[in-house]
C-alpha cells in the first residue's frame, strides 16, 4: 500500500493525506450508512486521527447520528459540494473513519467484514471473502484492532 492515502471532495477544497495504513475496513449495511452515502451500504477505512491531515478551502458540514448502539457518530462533508468526508465518535476523537468513495486510489480499499447485513439491500451481492455480520460490530472487529494499534504504537 503506498502512503501517504490521499483522497477528498468531489470539488476539491476538501484534501487529505493519511501517512498511515488503515487499521479496520469494513462494509457497513445499516439505514444509516446506506443515507450517509447515498448507496445499498458504506465502504470505512478507519485510520488514527494524529496521522490525518485535511486541507480545507471551505467549511465542513457536521451532523450526528445515534447508531443502534446508542452511541452518537459525528458524520461530516464538503460544505461546498456536500461529499461525504469522515466520521468519528466524539467520545473517542483518536480515531476517523474516512469513506472510502472520497480516497484518490480506491484500490487500497480491502475490506475484511461486513456489518448490518440483516439490512442489506436484496438488490446488491455481497463480496465471497468477506465475514458477514448480522448487526453491529463484535469486538475483535473494531475495538480489539484498535486497541492493539494504539498499543503497539511508541509515538
Ligand atoms: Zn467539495
Ligand atoms: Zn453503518
Amino acid at each position: 500500500m503506498m502512503l501517504p492515502i490521499s483522497g477528498g471532495c468531489a470539488c476539491g477544497k476538501v484534501r487529505y493525506d493519511c501517512s498511515e495504513k488503515p487499521i479496520v475496513q469494513l462494509i457497513c449495511h445499516c439505514r444509516d450508512c446506506q443515507h450517509a452515502s447515498g448507496a445499498a451500504f458504506a465502504a470505512t477505512i478507519f485510520v488514527p486521527a494524529d496521522r490525518l491531515e485535511y486541507k480545507i478551502d471551505t467549511e465542513l458540514h457536521f451532523y450526528d447520528v445515534q447508531a443502534e448502539s446508542g452511541r452518537t457518530l459525528r458524520r461530516n462533508s464538503c460544505g461546498e459540494c456536500g461529499s461525504p468526508i469522515s466520521a468519528h465518535w466524539p467520545d473517542l476523537p483518536g480515531v476517523v473513519l474516512l469513506a472510502v468513495g472520497g480516497l484518490d486510489d480506491q484500490s487500497v480499499f480491502e475490506p475484511t467484514h461486513e456489518l448490518w447485513v440483516s439490512r442489506a439491500q436484496a438488490w446488491h451481492p455481497f463480496l465471497p471473502h468477506t465475514i458477514k455480520l448480522e448487526a453491529g460490530p463484535t469486538d475483535d472487529v473494531v475495538r480489539d484492532p484498535l486497541r492493539a494499534y494504539f498499543a503497539a504504537r511508541k509515538s
